[in-house]
């Protein structure tokens, strides 16, 4: 048996014991009933900021559109985050995604749920789906956190979930491991819709969950393949944003 049979039991351990015993704060360490202890999540989470209503970077005025979006508007219409990837909100994302802390996804969903009920213009889409990962990545991975963080989601704000309304036909290489602008052409037609769902795209409004957006490019390349369908508006919600450097 190879290293990756371990690492999914590994993994399914890890998840099994975060889901039996949260009795630990996943910021501060100290123990408590709750994913998260209250001073914590008062401390780093909740404070909602003004936001770019497309692609929800923060802003200063109160210009519903930042100056990117203006001059290139992406291919998404609307983006709802609960928070700046910051610290030390990053390391709740990353105890998610690579430590398999799957306790975090439902309540990384109630500050979306938050964030959702501050916006001022909200139109809520006919589905969601979750940015898929490719088979060899969710293979290594044994969930997808978008997914497990897009179940809660639509079930706490009565939306129908489509998990495989898109497919990702291409694995592509580790985003992070790439210059901006390679990036950009990496993810270029690495998502389609599902054949089967081709037919309710048209016409409609698609939401998009994520656990982090940072460039932008995942979640406009996903939204490209949605418009090349026919769908008329799509929304991402993503628990937290990478300010702009
Ligand atoms: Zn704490
Ligand atoms: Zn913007």
């Amino acid at each position: 048996m190879g290293s990756g049979f371990y690492q999914v039991v590994a993994t399914a351990l890890q998840s099994l014991s975060s889901r039996l015993l949260p009795a630990q704060c996943a910021l501060c360490g100290g123990a408590c009933a709750q994913v998260l202890c209250a001073p914590c999540r008062a401390q780093y989470l909740g404070q909602l900021r003004p936001r770019c209503r497309r692609c929800a970077n923060p802003l200063d005025d109160v210009s519903t559109l930042c100056g990117r979006c203006l001059r290139h508007p992406p291919a998404y219409d609307a983006t709802v985050t609960a928070a700046d990837y910051a610290a030390p909100v990053d390391q709740l994302l990353l105890q998610l995604k690579f430590g398999a802390r799957l306790a975090l996804a439902p309540l990384f969903a109630q500050l979306l749920v938050d964030a959702v009920q501050q916006q001022t213009e909200w139109q809520a889409p006919q589905w969601l789906c979750p940015v898929p990962l490719g088979p060899a990545r969710l293979a290594e991975r044994g969930f997808n956190q978008a997914l497990e963080i897009a179940r809660p989601l639509a079930r706490a704000l009565a939306i129908p979930l489509l998990p495989r309304l898109a497919i990702r036909v291409r694995d592509t290489r580790a985003q992070s491991a790439l210059e901006p602008r390679k990036r950009q052409a990496n993810l270029v037609r690495a998502f389609v819709v599902a054949p089967e769902h081709a037919a309710r795209v048209r016409g409609g409004h698609v939401g998009i969950v994520d656990d982090v957006m940072s460039s932008g490019h995942t979640a406009d390349a996903l939204a490209a393949a949605f418009k090349r369908h026919g769908a008329a508006r799509v929304t991402i919600l993503v628990m937290a944003r990478t300010p702009p450097h």
